[in-house]
């Protein structure tokens, strides 16, 4: 890391890895085979990151493995169409609801920002409304803060963006099915589109009542908004066709990364026909990337996307979180402190909090942070890799068995009594 911070700004290439929200040095990693990695000391880790999110099938998968080089054989990167990326196309769009037509992004960030301008686009309207707690990738006009009180236009949450960028996104809470029905009733034919992770997994788990996302649907299409799903952390994984699938609910365009990539780098956006044709080169609304849809990725988030319907993998990755769930309620119950597992199929998260899992950002409690940081070097210590950060979800994938998550349950036992729990 000593090295690593010399030649990059904190030693990363992403904020979260530089350990700052639980003190300490990152690992630094070497390699990686199923459920399991190692750093450069030669010390063996249990991986509940999974690279967050796109490694469901676990690290080095034989089948992503033979896909990428067996690809990358007759070349990785075209710059024109390739069959790779129709097949992965076809397979995306026969998954999930609603979804009639993709164009292919190198990350999620991008696929965000870019379904964001295809809705002004079409609806030639401005404003867009995100809720607090949603993380959407980096894209300017979406770091954003929410604003106090009444007050409904946020602030930057990044230095170096400028207020004007800002302007046109409105932050609201989740869970308040009165404050956004409200604001698309009173300003809906100003409100390009409403972007929301259906499932909130970047600000610990945010369950929301089926009640809140049915709303939102409705009056979207009310008022003639453009409702996104941000499924980049929850297309594929909670099931075939992500949350929309979940929830019966069908939105207007829908955002993929992480899992569609296999451990490559690779994002999607996609939805009705009627919008996507505004894209570029049939439309108006320009967007382009010089490797977006290149051999290697699609084929590599192929293999990934087949063996998990091969291996009834959906239904398996729920199994081990009801398995994992079983086996730490009864552990979080002796904590020194108040905390449940949140799950979500195979995406799981501690509450380390009083009162019920939080459903928005406002009722989250910060001190949870100050009771995860000591827990998660326990863990560590005992070489278990959860997120370094108390408000990151854990990943679950095919390759964690029962074993692995057996060792979850000792570590986190072993912590409370160690810290004085009743354990
Ligand atoms: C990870 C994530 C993004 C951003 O994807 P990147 O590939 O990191 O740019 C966007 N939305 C959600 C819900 C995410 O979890």
């Amino acid at each position: 890391m000593a090295r690593a911070e010399r030649v990059m700004p904190g030693g990363v290439s992403s904020p979260v890895r530089a350990f700052r929200a639980v003190g300490g040095t990152p690992l630094v990693l070497r390699s990686g085979a199923g459920a399991e990695f190692e750093d450069v000391d030669g010390k063996r880790y249990i991986d509940f990151v999974c690279s967050w999110g796109p490694l469901i099938l676990g690290h080095a998968h034989p089948e992503i493995l033979r896909a990428i080089t067996e690809t990358a054989a007759r070349g990785t990167s075209f710059g024109a169409p390739c069959e790779q990326e129709i097949e992965l196309a076809e397979y995306l769009t026969s998954s999930y609801p609603g979804l009639e037509q993709v164009r292919f992004v190198s990350s999620g960030t991008e696929a965000t920002m870019s379904a964001i301008r295809v809705a002004r686009g079409a609806t030639g309207r401005d404003r867009i409304i995100k809720f607090s707690g949603c993380y959407h990738g980096h894209a300017d006009h979406l770091l954003v803060a929410a604003g106090s009180g009444l007050v409904t236009f946020g602030r930057p949450s990044s230095a170096g963006v400028p207020e004007a960028f800002i302007r046109e996104t409105i932050v609201l809470p989740l869970d308040d099915e009165q404050r956004l029905t409200d604001l698309l009733r009173r300003d809906g034919d100003k409100i390009a589109a409403v972007i929301i992770e259906p499932v909130p997994a970047n600000n610990g788990l945010l369950l929301q009542r089926p009640e809140f996302l049915a709303t939102l649907r409705r009056e979207t299409a009310r008022a003639g908004t453009i409702l996104i799903f941000d499924e980049v952390i929850s297309g594929f994984r909670l099931a075939r066709g992500g949350a929309a699938e979940l929830f019966g609910i069908t939105p207007d365009l829908a955002t993929f990364g992480k899992i569609i990539g296999g451990g490559l780098p690779v994002g999607a956006f996609g939805g009705r026909r009627d919008l996507m044709r505004h894209l570029a080169p049939l439309g108006g609304v320009y967007q382009a990337g010089t490797l977006s849809g290149n051999a290697v990725a699609m084929a590599a988030g192929l293999a990934a996307l087949r063996t998990l319907e091969r291996e009834n993998g959906w239904r398996r990755l729920d199994e081990t979180g009801r398995q994992l769930e079983q086996l730490l309620t009864p552990v979080l119950a002796r904590a020194p402190y108040s905390a449940q597992l949140v799950r979500a199929g195979s995406l799981f998260w501690m509450s380390l909090q009083d009162g019920a899992a939080p459903r928005s950002a406002e009722a989250i409690d910060p001190a949870a942070a100050e009771r995860y940081r000591p827990l998660f070097h326990a863990l560590l210590d005992g070489g278990i890799a959860l997120a370094p950060s108390a408000f990151e979800a854990g990943f679950l994938s095919l390759a964690h068995t029962p074993a692995h998550l057996e060792r979850l349950r000792d570590a986190l036992a072993a912590a409370f009594a160690a810290s004085g729990g009743a354990a």
